[in-house]
C-alpha cells in the first residue's frame, strides 16, 4: 500500500493537465486530477477551438463576395450571432464531455473544484475542503488574461474570455494589442461587419515575427478596412450610456461599443500555494522548470503556459506527454522547444517555421533570401486585392532552410508540413528537387530559384 493517495495529481484540466493525467493513468499509474473551471482548459473552452470557429465564421463575408465573379448569385444572405454563438457552445460542450470521457476511460479520478498546495505532498481540493496526497504532483494552472489595472476606466473592457459570449456585435470595436489575440480578433469581427480598429503601441504590430509578414499583414488588413493604429495606448476610458470613450496617449477620442484588449497572457500562479511546497517561480510568476518540466522541487513538475516557455496548445500537450512517459514508462524525454511551427489566424493567415530573417543575419551573417508576392489564383476571378507572400530563408554555407514564413489562405496547413521539413534540416537544393504540386499556391516553395536583392 503506498503512503499516498495517488502517484500523481494534476492541478489544471486543459491541455497539458489533461494530456499528462490520461498519459499517465494508462501507464498504470493512480491519477488524479482538479479542474476549477472546465476540462479541456483554455484552448477547448475559449481559444484555440470557438477563436478558430469565429475565423470560419468570418471568412463567408468575403467568400459570397468572392463567389459573385464565379457566377454565384448572392443577394439575400444574412448573418446571425446568436446561431454562430449557440452552435459555437454546442461544439465547446461536446468537446468538453470527450475531455472528461477520456480521463474516466483512462482510470484517472476526476476532481471538479479548485486546488491549491499546501505542503510538498498534499493538495488541498477547495470545494471539498479536504487534502489529498501524492508522490508526485503536477502543477498544469495555464495562464490568465492580463489587462493594464491602471487604466481608469479598465472595468468597462473585454477581453477575449467575453468575446466568445458577447449578447451581440457591437457596430464598433477598438481591439488594444498587437499580438497573436488582438490581430486574429481583428480580422474576427472585421469579418463579420464591425467596424474594427487594432491599436498598438509600437510601430510593427506582432512583434517577433519576420518583418515583411508583419508589413504584409499591415497592409492587407487595411485593405479590409482595418484602422491599424500604431504607436498609441488609451490614457482613459469613459462610459457614456451605451459608448465607450477610450482617450488615446495623443488626446484623441475613440468611440466604440466595445473596447478589447489583448495585451498578453501571464502565467496563473497566483494564490497556488506554492510558498508551503517550496517552488520557485520567475519575477512574473512563471514557475521554474528544467528541460524535464521539473521544478526545484524533485517530486513537483509544471508543464504549459504556466511555465511560461511557448505558450502553444500542441507545446503544452508534448509537455505534458513527456512528463508522464518519463514518471511512470521509464523514458528519458527533454522538452526541445526549438523549431515550433506557428499559425496566426489573421485574414490572411500567417503560417511559420524558423528564424525570422532579422534573427538569420545575427546568427549566421549573410543569408540568401527567396520572396514572392503573388495574387492567389482564386482571386483572379474574384477579383479581390488580396496578395499572398511566400519566404524563405536560407544559410548559404550549408545551404539549410532556416525560415520559412507563409501568409495567405491555409498558411497555417502548410506550416505544418514545412515544419517536419525544416526540422530534418531540408536544404534549399531539397526543395528545389521537389516537384511541385499544380496548380496549388504552395508550388511557389519548391519554384524559387531567384535570390531576392532588396
Ligand atoms: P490551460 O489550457 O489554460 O489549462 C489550465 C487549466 O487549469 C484551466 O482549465 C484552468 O481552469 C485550470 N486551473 C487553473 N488553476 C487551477 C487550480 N488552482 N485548480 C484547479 N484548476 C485550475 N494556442 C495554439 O496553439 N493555437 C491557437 O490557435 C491558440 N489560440 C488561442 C486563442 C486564445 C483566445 C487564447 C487565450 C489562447 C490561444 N492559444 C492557442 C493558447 C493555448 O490556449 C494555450 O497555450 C494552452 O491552452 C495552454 O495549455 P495549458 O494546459 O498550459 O493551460
Ligand atoms: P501576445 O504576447 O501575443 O501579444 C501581446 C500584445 O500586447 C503585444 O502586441 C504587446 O506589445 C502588447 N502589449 C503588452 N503589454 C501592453 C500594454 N501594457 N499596453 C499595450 N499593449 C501591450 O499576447 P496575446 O494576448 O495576443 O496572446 C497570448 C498568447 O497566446 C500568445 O503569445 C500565443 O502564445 C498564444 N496564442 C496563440 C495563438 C495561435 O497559435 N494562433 C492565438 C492566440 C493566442 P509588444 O509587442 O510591444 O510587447
Amino acid at each position: 500500500m503506498s503512503e499516498y493517495d495517488y502517484d500523481l495529481f494534476v492541478i489544471g484540466g486543459g491541455s497539458g493537465g489533461v494530456r499528462a493525467a490520461r498519459i499517465a493513468a494508462t501507464h498504470g499509474a493512480r491519477v488524479g486530477i482538479a479542474e476549477e473551471y472546465r476540462y479541456g482548459g483554455t484552448c477547448v473552452i475559449r481559444g484555440c477551438v470557438p477563436k478558430k470557429l469565429f475565423v470560419y465564421a468570418s471568412h463567408f463575408a468575403e467568400s459570397f463576395e468572392d463567389a459573385v465573379g464565379f457566377g454565384w448569385s448572392t443577394k439575400k444572405v444574412s448573418f446571425d450571432w446568436w446561431t454562430l454563438i449557440s452552435n459555437k457552445d454546442k461544439e465547446i460542450d461536446r468537446l468538453n464531455k470527450i475531455y472528461i470521457t477520456n480521463l474516466e476511460k483512462a482510470g484517472v479520478e476526476l476532481f471538479n473544484t479548485r486546488a491549491e498546495m499546501r505542503d510538498p505532498h498534499s493538495v488541498f481540493l477547495v470545494a471539498e475542503q479536504r487534502h489529498v496526497t501524492a508522490k508526485y504532483i503536477l502543477i498544469a494552472t495555464g495562464g490568465v488574461v492580463k489587462v493594464d489595472e491602471q487604466l481608469p476606466g479598465i472595468e468597462h473592457v473585454i477581453t477575449s474570455n467575453e468575446a466568445f459570449h458577447l449578447e451581440a456585435l457591437p457596430e464598433r470595436i477598438v481591439i488594444a494589442g498587437g499580438g497573436y489575440i488582438a490581430v486574429e480578433f481583428a480580422g474576427i469581427f472585421a469579418g463579420l461587419g464591425v467596424d474594427t480598429t487594432l491599436l498598438y503601441r509600437g510601430d510593427k504590430i506582432l512583434r517577433g515575427f519576420d518583418d515583411d509578414v508583419r508589413d504584409h499583414l499591415t497592409a492587407e488588413m487595411k485593405k479590409k478596412g482595418i484602422d491599424v493604429v500604431t504607436g498609441q495606448v488609451f490614457t482613459k476610458i469613459e462610459k457614456h450610456g451605451e459608448v465607450l470613450k477610450g482617450t488615446l496617449k495623443n488626446g484623441e477620442v475613440l468611440e466604440a461599443g466595445q473596447i478589447m484588449f489583448a495585451i498578453g497572457r501571464a502565467p496563473y500562479t497566483q494564490g497556488l500555494g506554492l510558498e508551503h511546497a517550496g517552488v520557485e517561480t520567475r519575477a512574473n510568476g512563471a514557475i521554474k522548470v528544467d528541460e524535464y518540466s521539473q521544478t526545484n522541487v524533485d517530486h513537483i513538475y509544471a508543464v504549459g503556459d504556466v511555465t511560461d516557455r511557448v505558450a502553444l496548445t500542441p507545446v503544452a500537450i508534448r509537455e505534458g506527454h513527456a512528463v508522464a512517459d518519463n514518471l511512470f514508462d521509464g523514458k528519458d524525454i527533454r522538452m526541445d522547444h526549438s523549431l515550433i511551427p506557428t499559425a496566426v489566424f489573421s485574414q490572411p493567415e500567417i503560417g511559420t517555421v524558423g528564424l525570422t530573417e532579422a534573427e538569420a543575419r545575427e546568427k549566421f551573417g549573410d543569408v540568401d533570401i527567396y520572396k514572392s508576392t503573388f495574387r492567389p489564383m482564386k482571386h483572379t476571378l474574384s477579383g479581390r486585392d488580396e496578395r499572398m507572400l511566400m519566404k524563405l530563408i536560407v544559410e548559404p554555407v550549408t545551404d539549410k532552410v532556416v525560415g520559412c514564413h507563409i501568409m495567405g489562405p491555409d498558411a497555417g496547413e502548410m506550416a505544418q508540413l514545412l515544419g517536419i521539413s525544416v526540422k530534418m534540416g531540408a536544404t534549399k537544393a531539397d526543395f528545389d528537387s521537389t516537384m511541385a504540386v499544380h496548380p496549388t499556391a504552395s508550388e511557389e516553395l519548391v519554384t524559387m530559384r531567384t535570390k531576392w536583392s532588396g
